[in-house]
């Protein structure tokens, strides 16, 4: 494939050209959530904007919505090739705290083989990875051929506060991101030399459940016997939703719970993380999980449910003899494909409904949900994927389940009915969020070139 060839050269040709403007990328502070950076973000946008029109889009839009704005490109000049949306997002974390940097987050600084600075990693590495790959793409040796993928990018600034205008822009403008696949750049790789591919993601259902008794709290002396205790009661209830074997009790959660087939659970097995890294890495005492699974495959594959915070009577210090007029907890469900969120709701309305007594009232109050996401793994776009990072880090892929939730992935596969093939290369160990933010230098440029293999495989 010489095309290839030739794009992998104007890579290596214009690696300080790629370098100069992902270091100008890094250096503006586009941090969505503080007001102060409201212009930064406004001008990241912009900027972006122009390096679209670089690669030669000939519509871009900066799409203003009631928060930040949507970047839209499209370089629609390969007829009879697919269609590729590219997503990713140009806003950043907050720095702080800021003393805990060794440099500062916005002035980016080399240091050995990694560039640190606030969204070096997340995600500005692969994003402006992926440009300068369609550059190298669209500019080298083509003298007229057609580009291999028509190409839409999807940028939005608003990820990390949790793209709030972003479900309602795919919504209404399901034809504009018509596509054939859709490439999501916002992710990590397992490792310098251990390229890999995510292909699902849990999805979440947030809930508050409160336990009303009495009018107001009472002394615990003259009424403690004869009233239900609501602190009690919730803890009863919670401590119910998990058998001995560590499976949730509501009913009807595994209904649809998808199961791990044996080549998914032989493929899961191949990556390097060991329990002994667990328990390091969170230093908790010992692990637990439902009985069955392993590790990974508790996380990623298996729903799970987690009691998220508490409140109840006297918090403060000393003693205070008090019961309770009431008690709330934080609960929320990690799902995995294809349970509906929405049923999650019902089934722990059921649970409640059978379990609390008649001395206390209760309410269960939805916060959020958001589905989770399974990708075939043998899609056109996937087989390009895997042979992409497979001739560029001269080791095979493998496949990962993510136990987070990246809501975007679930929203297109349900507006747009595509899947998402997660391509991002960040490393697991790059401080995203926290202080001291970097990004590997050699893996981001290996992106580069898995970037053009991948395009130039789509279109083959
Ligand atoms: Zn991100």
């Amino acid at each position: 494939m010489p095309q290839v060839q030739k794009a992998l050269e104007y890579v290596r040709a214009n690696r300080d050209s790629f370098m100069n403007r992902y270091l100008d990328l890094l250096s503006i502070p586009s941090v969505s959530t503080l007001p102060e950076n409201r212009q930064d973000v406004q001008k990241n946008a912009l900027w972006l904007a122009g390096q679209l029109r670089g690669i030669g889009a000939t519509r871009v839009d900066v799409i203003e919505t009631p928060g930040h704005p949507i970047v839209y490109g499209e370089r629609l000049d390969a007829p009879g090739k697919p269609t590729l949306l590219v997503y990713g997002h140009y806003d950043v974390q907050p720095a702080d705290p800021l003393d805990e940097w060794q440099s500062d987050p916005f002035k980016p600084e080399i240091r050995g083989q990694n560039v640190y600075a606030r969204g070096a990693s997340d995600m500005k590495g692969s994003l402006m990875a992926f440009i300068m790959a369609a550059e190298a793409v669209a500019r080298q040796g083509r003298a007229g051929a057609p580009m291999p993928v028509n190409l839409k990018f999807l940028l939005e600034g608003e990820e990390e506060i949790g793209s709030t205008h972003l479900p309602e822009f795919i919504s209404s403008h399901r034809d504009l991101l018509k596509a054939d696949a859709v490439v999501n750049c916002d992710g990590t790789i397992s490792g310098p030399d251990l390229p890999s591919i995510t292909y699902a993601l849990r999805g979440l259902a947030y809930f508050e459940l409160e336990v009303r008794g009495p009018r107001q709290d009472l002394h615990s002396g003259i009424f403690g016997g004869s009233i239900a205790n609501p602190a009690q009661v919730l803890s009863e209830l919670i401590a119910g939703m998990h058998d001995a074997d560590g499976r949730v009790t509501l009913p009807g959660f595994y209904d649809k719970v998808r199961p791990l087939d044996e080549a998914e659970r032989a493929a899961l097995a191949r990556l390097p993380t060991t329990d002994g890294q667990w328990i390091a890495m969170t230093g908790s005492p010992a692990l637990c999980g439902e009985k069955g699974y392993t590790t990974l495959e508790r996380v990623g594959a298996r729903p799970t449910l987690e009691v998220n915070g508490i409140v109840s009577g006297f918090t403060g210090e000393g003693a205070k003899t008090v019961l309770p007029a009431k008690a709330m907890a934080k609960i929320s469900m990690r799902l995995v494909a294809d349970q509906d969120p929405a049923d999650v709701y019902g089934q722990l309305q059921a649970y409640v409904e059978s379990h609390a007594p008649d001395t206390v009232t209760w309410e269960v109050r939805e916060l959020s949900r958001g589905p989770g996401a399974i990708m075939s793994r043998d899609s056109v776009a996937m087989k390009a994927a895997v042979a992409a990072l497979a001739e560029t880090f001269g080791v095979e892929p493998v496949f990962r389940r993510e136990g987070g939730s990246v809501p975007v992935v679930g929203h297109m596969q349900q507006e747009l009915g595509l899947d998402s093939i997660m391509l991002g290369f960040g490393l697991p160990d790059d401080n995203i969020h926290g202080p001291n933010e970097k990004q590997h230098l050699p893996t981001l440029l290996k992106g580069i070139e898995a970037y053009v293999r991948f395009l130039e495989r789509l279109g083959a």
